[in-house]
């Protein structure tokens, strides 16, 4: 079955090259990179490569890497260990938007004492940098706020967010899991404490994450254990996926530029080809600024999930911004966040591309989407929709 697969903010597909990088490593170069021994030693050193391509990548020094189980990890990791680190401040702020990762993470803490302010954002999925500014105080741990949208691809001014934070004394985290390898990020032009990134959103393997800590920054690491990581995260390295990981840098930091520009015509014709033949529909979050290789839309008066399904028999792999929990269709928190419109907010799906979509995918997507689109309206249940 042909399959178009443009759900890549959710996983995308390893590159070959990455998959090569990593086979020697499950096979003859299995030693431990802990180990005194020769053999152990070699596979140590390919963990540093490794790390300098991520560096490179961020513009980072190698020793502000620090490899992780997953983006979830790092998320964690970046606000316990700073908790740790001010056990008198017992105060979080992050925004209405985040992944589950910081989100889940910043109600659980709640529940366990702490104060979060959780800033809303505005209907393009826009923050007041104002009212981040006015919610900082003395008792403010850690500021948590994402670097690019998962589900609208809206992206957040974190070079600015950082002068503020830093500004009023508190440390800021950004989960950058969306946004590597597909924005520039220069970590000497900005004053940002902790990254998060996975590879798995950049074509390495899934089950392999980053956390970028500045040089300077305190920290307490998230999983004690042994001495791995220069003491900032235990556990023995998935060296595999750290060899994967480093390639994946090297191939996004080679193709960064043009695949910006390539990846966001195929977006924005999708996107133009979808506005022009169907009518009630809207772009959710702000068009201005956001992920090359996103786009989040609203079809007025159908399910998302409808027309995911009906996709899905053609073999087109898109997701929802919707989450069904406990019998009843809720649409996303973000899109909530932002206030769509509920009839709008209910039949948004996502499509997200990468280096792997061609003009062919969109081609096959535009040929079927007015047509999903019109036999869901003639059936939908929403009465108020005319023709
Ligand atoms: N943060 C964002 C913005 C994400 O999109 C994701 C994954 O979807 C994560 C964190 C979690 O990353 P991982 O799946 O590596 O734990």
């Amino acid at each position: 079955m042909k399959v178009v697969y443009v759900d890549n903010n959710a996983t995308t597909k390893v590159a070959e090259e990455v998959k090569k990088e990593m086979l020697p490593y499950y096979t003859e170069l299995y030693g431990n990179p802990s180990s005194m021994h020769t053999f152990g030693g070699k596979v140590a050193k390919k963990i540093e490569e490794a790390r300098e391509k991520v560096a490179e990548l961020l513009g980072a020094i190698p020793s502000e890497i620090v490899f992780t189980s997953c983006g979830t990890e790092s998320d964690n990791a970046a606000i316990m260990g700073t908790l740790e680190c001010y056990p008198e401040k017992k105060h979080i702020i992050t925004s209405r938007v985040e992944h589950p990762a910081v989100m889940t993470l910043c109600k659980n803490l709640q529940k366990r004492g702490y104060k979060v302010t959780f800033l809303p954002v505005d209907n393009k999925g826009r923050l007041d940098l104002n009212q981040l500014r006015d919610s900082i105080t003395t008792d403010t741990a850690i500021v948590s706020l994402m670097y690019a949208n998962n589900e609208t691809g809206v992206i957040f001014p974190v070079k600015e967010i950082a002068t503020i934070v830093k500004s009023r004394g508190s440390v800021f985290h950004t989960d950058a899991v969306q946004a590597t390898g597909k924005l520039d990020i220069d970590m000497k032009q900005n004053n940002i404490d902790f990254l998060s990134l996975s590879g798995h959103k950049l074509h390495a393997p899934k089950g392999i994450g980053v956390l970028y800590i500045r040089r300077g920054t305190k920290f307490r690491p998230f999983l004690k254990g042994g001495h791995q990581e220069n003491s900032r995260r235990g556990g023995t390295e998935n060296v595999p996926s750290i060899a994967g990981l480093g390639k994946a840098c090297e191939l996004a930091k080679k193709n960064i530029k043009e695949e910006q520009e390539r990846v966001k015509k195929l977006r924005d014709r999708l996107e133009e080809g979808i506005l022009k033949a169907i009518p009630n529909v809207q772009v959710n979050g702000d068009r201005e600024n956001r992920l090359p290789n996103t786009t989040s839309l609203g079809f007025e008066f159908v399910e998302g999930e409808a027309i995911l399904l009906m996709l899905d028999k053609l073999g087109i792999c898109a997701s929802s911004g919707s989450a069904c929990t406990s019998g009843s269709l809720e649409p996303s928190h973000v899109l909530r966040a932002m206030g769509i419109p509920f009839t709008y907010a209910h039949g948004s799906i996502r499509f997200s591309l990468s280096y792997y979509n061609t003009d062919e995918d969109i081609d096959y997507i535009l040929e079927h989407m007015p047509g999903i689109i019109s036999k869901l309206r003639e059936i939908s249940p929403f009465t108020q929709y005319t023709k």
